[in-house]
C-alpha cells in the first residue's frame, strides 16, 4: 500500500461531474466547415504547408512543427482548403491568429497509417515522429510531448532517464469528464501509451493517479493494468490535486524546487488523454485530430463528445442543446477555464470542456472589497503562497517584490479567489503581474540588443579612425627620402629590398591551395587576379628602388 502525502491547502468546490459523466463517448458529426489554428501547442507556431484550393486527405499534416518546441498540425478529415489566414481562435486575449480552413467533402479519406515498432526504433527518432504526429498535452497545458518525453543529459555512468512517470487521471476541476469517461471506455489503450512513455523515459515506475470521485474509471483502469507493474492509486478529492506539482507531492511526497519543474525531482507527469493519443499515433499511425471534450452547463443534453480538431464551437454544443438563458462558453474549468470570445472559435488540442453559463450557473460576482487580512487564501494556497502579499505587490505594481515573493510559482487555481470574503478577483491580478514582468523582459532584452549595436558602432568607428590614422602615418613616413630620415642610404636600400622580398611571400600565401573543386571559370579568374597582381609588381619594384611611393598604395588597393 503506497503512501500518500497532501500538500497545503485546497478546496471543496461543487463538483457537477453526474451532468455528464453517466452517457458514454459520443462521435460528434463532420461540422460544415473545420478552422485549423496552427498554434495548437505551448511554443513556435506550426508552418503551413499547404495552399488555398489544395485537397488534403485525413490526417495530413498541413502545418509543420517550426523547431523543437512545436509541433505538427493536421488536416482533421478530407477535403479542400478554403482560406489560410487570421481567424478567431479561443484564448483569453480574444485575438484572432493563423488558421486553415477546411471545407470537408464527407469521403474521409485517409492517409496512409503506418504503425512504428517503438521498440527497435531509435529513441530521438520517434520523438522526432511524435512531433510530426502533433502530440501535445491534452490536460489544457499542450505543451508538445516529444519535449516532455525526453530523459535529458545522462549522468556520467548512467543510461538516461526520468525514474517515475506519472499519468494524471484526477481531473480535479469541477464539470469536467473527458478523462474519466476516457478511462472507463478506453483504459487499455491508455496503458498502451504508458509504456511507450516508460520506454522513451526509460522510467523504473508508472503511477496513475485517479481521485477518488471516479470508482469506475479506477477499476477500469486497474483491470487494464493487472499485467502490468504499473500502480492506479486512488487520491483523495480535492481541488487542485490534478496540478503536476500537486499529484506529484501526493503520490510521492517530493516537490519540486521553486521555480522548478517536477522533472528536476525525477518526476514526469502526463495526462491519461495524452498517453491515449500516444497510443493512437505509435500503435496505429493516427496523427493528433480529434479529442474528448464535456459539452455540459446550462444545456439540456450534457454529454462527452470525440470531436474533431477545428470544429466550430457552435456546430459542437448545438449537439447538447443549449438552454436559452446561455450567454457564452467557458473553455476548460470554472476555476481555471476562461470565457471564450466568441463561439465561432474552433475546438483546440487544449479543448477539454465546454461549460455553457447563465446567469443563474455562475451569479456575477459581487464587487470587490478591500483585503481584511484573514490569511484565509494563504490557507488555501496549494503552492505555500501568500496570495495576500502577492496581491498587494501586484496591485501596486511592485513587481520586484512579487517575483520575491514566488509570483511564477502561482498555478492560477483560483484557491484563493475562491475562498476569499472580500471577493477580490485575485488571479486577475497576478496574471496581470505576470504580464507586465513578462513585457518589461521583452522591452529590457530589446534594449540590451540596442546597446550592444551603439556599441559596436562606436567602436567600429573608432577601429577605422585609427586605421587611416595609421595609414596616413605609413603614407608620410614613405614619402621621406633616406637624407630626410637621416638613414644610411646603404642600409636603406637592404631594408627596401627585405620589403619586396616579405610582399612577394604574403603573395605567395594567399594564393588559393587546395582547387580541386573549383570550375574552370573560377580557376581562370583566379589566374586573372594573379597575372594583375604580377603585373603590378614590377612598378612596385621600381617605386620602391626610386624611393617608396606606390608600394603602399598597391598594397591598400589590394
Ligand atoms: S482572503 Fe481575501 S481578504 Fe482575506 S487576506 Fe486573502 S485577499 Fe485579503
Ligand atoms: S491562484 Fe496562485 S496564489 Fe491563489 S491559491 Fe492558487 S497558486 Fe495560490
Amino acid at each position: 500500500m503506497r503512501t500518500l502525502y497532501q500538500f497545503n491547502g485546497g478546496v471543496h468546490p461543487a463538483e457537477h461531474k453526474q451532468e455528464s459523466n453517466t452517457q458514454a463517448i459520443a462521435s460528434a458529426p463532420l461540422p460544415t466547415q473545420l478552422i485549423v489554428p496552427l498554434q495548437q501547442h505551448i511554443g513556435q507556431r506550426a508552418k503551413p504547408l499547404v495552399q488555398v484550393g489544395d485537397r488534403v486527405l485525413k490526417g495530413q499534416m498541413v502545418g509543420q512543427a517550426d523547431g523543437d518546441t512545436s509541433c505538427a498540425v493536421h488536416a482533421p478529415t478530407s477535403g479542400m482548403v478554403i482560406a489560410i489566414g487570421d481567424a478567431p481562435v479561443p484564448h483569453p486575449s480574444g485575438l484572432p491568429d493563423m488558421c486553415i480552413t477546411i471545407v470537408p467533402d464527407g469521403a474521409e479519406e485517409w492517409i496512409e497509417r503506418t504503425p512504428l515498432d517503438y521498440q527497435s526504433m531509435n529513441p530521438s527518432e520517434l520523438r522526432r515522429h511524435l512531433r510530426d504526429f502533433g502530440l501535445a498535452g491534452l490536460g489544457g497545458a499542450v505543451f508538445p510531448s516529444h519535449v516532455k518525453l525526453n530523459p535529458g543529459k545522462p549522468a556520467p555512468g548512467k543510461p538516461a532517464k526520468v525514474p517515475t512517470l506519472i499519468l494524471n487521471g484526477a481531473e480535479c476541476e469541477p464539470w469536467i469528464t473527458c478523462d474519466d469517461r476516457l478511462m472507463r471506455e478506453r483504459a487499455a489503450e491508455i496503458v498502451a501509451g504508458a509504456k511507450i512513455m516508460q520506454h522513451l523515459l526509460n522510467a523504473d515506475e508508472v503511477l496513475i493517479g485517479i481521485e477518488d470521485n471516479k470508482p469506475q474509471a479506477i477499476a477500469a483502469m486497474r483491470a487494464a493494468c493487472a499485467d502490468t507493474p504499473f500502480e492506479v492509486i486512488a487520491v483523495p478529492t480535492l481541488y487542485p490535486s490534478g496540478g503536476a506539482k500537486q499529484l506529484t507531492k501526493i503520490l510521492t511526497g517530493k516537490e519540486p524546487p521553486s521555480g522548478g519543474r517536477s522533472s528536476a525531482i525525477g518526476v514526469q507527469t502526463f495526462n491519461v488523454a495524452t498517453a491515449y493519443s500516444v497510443a493512437r499515433a505509435v500503435l496505429h499511425g493516427e496523427p493528433l485530430i480529434s479529442r474528448i471534450v464535456t459539452v455540459t452547463g446550462n444545456v439540456d443534453q450534457p454529454r462527452n463528445y470525440e470531436v474533431l480538431l477545428g470544429t466550430p464551437v457552435n456546430e459542437l454544443v448545438a449537439l447538447a442543446s443549449p438552454r436559452n438563458d446561455t450567454q457564452g462558453y467557458i473553455m476548460g474549468g470554472p476555476m481555471m477555464g476562461f470565457t471564450l470570445p466568441s463561439d465561432a472559435v474552433p475546438v483546440t488540442k487544449a479543448t477539454n470542456c465546454l461549460i455553457a453559463s447563465s446567469p443563474k450557473l455562475f451569479p456575477p460576482t459581487p464587487p470587490a472589497l478591500p483585503c481584511i487580512r484573514c490569511t484565509q487564501c494563504a490557507q488555501a494556497c496549494p503552492a505555500n503562497l501568500q496570495p495576500q502579499d502577492l496581491y498587494w505587490f501586484s496591485r501596486g505594481r511592485e513587481l520586484g517584490k512579487a517575483q520575491e515573493y514566488n509570483l511564477f510559482d502561482c498555478i492560477e487555481c483560483g484557491c484563493c479567489d475562491y475562498v476569499c470574503p472580500s471577493h477580490i478577483p485575485l488571479v486577475q491580478y497576478y496574471r496581470f503581474a505576470k504580464t507586465e514582468i513578462w513585457n518589461q523582459e521583452r522591452e529590457r532584452e530589446k534594449a540590451d540588443v540596442a546597446r550592444q549595436r551603439h556599441e559596436f558602432r562606436l567602436f567600429r568607428m573608432e577601429r577605422e579612425k585609427d586605421e587611416r590614422a595609421a595609414r596616413l602615418k605609413q603614407k608620410q613616413k614613405a614619402l621621406q627620402t633616406p637624407a630626410e630620415t637621416g638613414a644610411d642610404p646603404k642600409k636603406a636600400a637592404i631594408q627596401a629590398a627585405l620589403d619586396r622580398v616579405k610582399a612577394k611571400k604574403s603573395a605567395a600565401d594567399i594564393a588559393p591551395k587546395n582547387t580541386d573543386n573549383l570550375s574552370a571559370e573560377q580557376l581562370q579568374a583566379i589566374a586573372d587576379a594573379d597575372a594583375r597582381r604580377h603585373q603590378a609588381k614590377p612598378a612596385t619594384a621600381t617605386a620602391s628602388t626610386a624611393g617608396p611611393t606606390v608600394g603602399p598604395k598597391v598594397e591598400e588597393d589590394t
